[in-house]
């Protein structure tokens, strides 16, 4: 657990080859933006993050999770991340990015993803 957030985790390896099998071209973990996405299609201001259901509190049984060890330093670390995640999505959308979160659970069935992904970039 001493690693908060990978940057190259399997969920979002896996975000990246469908958007990129839908031949869309996209940067990776842009600095100079709010919450560094970790998706940016610049050409359509459309931005994808792929988030852990337990690091970032996804109201699902993954998100639910508690700790063994440690409990409350890791409810606090993780409602940190779900505060920052809020204030960025809303930074960006200011900006004027459209913005999508895929949750790691939602990886666990593919095709569901694939098609709010499709959805999200062909609008
Ligand atoms: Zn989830």
């Amino acid at each position: 657990m001493s690693k908060i957030r990978d940057k190259n985790t399997k969920p979002e390896m896996i975000v990246r080859s469908i958007v990129h099998r839908m031949g869309f071209r996209f940067s990776l973990h842009n600095k100079k933006l709010p919450g560094k996405p970790d998706i940016v299609l610049s050409r359509h201001k459309k931005i994808i993050f792929v988030h852990g259901c337990f690091w970032h509190i996804h109201n699902c049984k993954y998100g639910k999770v508690k700790p063994a060890t440690n409990a409350d330093f890791w409810t606090n670390k993780r409602q940190g991340n779900a505060a920052r995640d809020k204030e960025n999505i809303r930074k960006l959308k200011q900006l004027g990015w459209r913005v999508l979160v895929i949750w790691e659970c939602q990886i666990r069935k593919p095709e569901k993803a694939v098609n709010s992904i499709k959805r999200f970039l062909e609008e």
